[in-house]
């Protein structure tokens, strides 16, 4: 089918990415495919915001893919590319023309700039998808950093189990939790998502001794209501994956049409901490330009 004229605009403005495994889960998943499927909408929304309100291209760090907001950790973009582009990506405008430490001298200067901070004790592997990368390159990133005797945790910060869990072997699990520091967190933003392979992906990494945490990106449309929340939190834990955030949608442009609105996000909230325990319970935040960490919604 050809797309609407509007729609080739959004697909111009923020290109339409998505691996065979997403494109199947969305013919069977309506809350998947809005996910996946460009919207005329992404075009309609305000520009106030620009595309970058975290100011991620200024480089604050002067040092090449590598972004500090926090004094204890640090963000080191490891690629640009994912297995799906994310209708509500944080980064969907920027993520083409990111800056990436790819070589051995942009690794290095960045493992310098941690040496030079010792309260960093805990690097976030993002981009894009680190794991669009091959294994070796991923174990490359995350052994440059392991190595250092003050980090304690490596965030591998991939969706790969959601939207292409083929990619999460057990070989790979296994080379990940050998180095005994790897965390993954991922994103599944309804109960939808955790098809057999997707749950088969995060026992692995389980079973690999990896502790793997949700992120979940509250959706209009997608998930915007107690029971798909409740589901998917329970589907996590079913899986044995810790339901760690429930993010308003940042404020970038082309993603007006998934925000809910702050009064909803903190009933919502309520409603969900009457139901479920706290192993299940993931904390509400936003994340504010310029504040300290992430922000809980309810002191908004
Ligand atoms: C969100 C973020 C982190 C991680 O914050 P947590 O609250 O520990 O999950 C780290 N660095 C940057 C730049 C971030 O944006």
């Amino acid at each position: 089918m050809k797309p609407s004229p509007e729609i080739e605009k959004a697909i111009a403005k923020f290109p339409f990415v998505a691996c065979p495994y997403a494109r199947a889960l969305a013919a069977r998943s309506e809350a998947f495919r809005r996910q996946m499927e460009p919207d005329a909408r992404e075009l309609e929304d305000d520009e106030a915001f620009g595309p970058d309100p975290f100011d991620e291209e200024g480089e604050a760090s002067g040092c090449f893919g590598l972004k500090q907001r926090f004094p204890d950790r640090v963000l080191v973009m490891t690629s640009n590319a994912c297995f799906m582009n994310c209708r509500h990506c944080t980064r969907k405008g920027l993520l083409q023309h990111a800056e990436v430490a790819r070589s051995d001298e942009e690794l290095s200067a960045c493992v310098n700039y941690v040496q030079e901070r010792p309260d960093v004790r805990d690097v976030l592997l993002s981009g894009g998808d680190p794991l669009v990368l091959p294994d070796d390159e991923v174990m490359r990133f995350v052994r440059a950093f392991a190595d250092l005797g003050q980090v304690d945790v490596v965030r591998l910060c991939t969706r790969a189990p959601c939207v292409n869990p083929a990619r999460v072997t057990r070989d790979l699990a296994a080379r990940l939790g050998h180095v005994g520091k790897v965390w993954v967190n991922t994103q599944f933003n309804h109960a939808d998502e955790m098809t057999p392979e997707a749950v088969d992906a995060c026992a692995n990494l389980v079973n690999a001794g990896i502790p793997v945490s949700c992120q979940t990106v509250l959706l209009a449309g997608v998930n915007d209501s107690v029971e798909a929340l409740l589901d998917l939190f329970r589907a996590l834990q079913r899986a044995r994956v810790r339901p760690y955030y429930v993010f308003q949608c940042d404020p970038v442009e082309g993603v007006a049409h998934f925000r809910v609105p702050l009064e909803k996000a903190k009933r919502l909230a309520r409603k969900c901490a009457e139901r479920i325990g706290g192993l299940g319970l993931p904390r509400f935040v936003a994340d504010i330009p310029g504040s300290t960490r992430k922000m809980p919604i309810e002191l908004l």
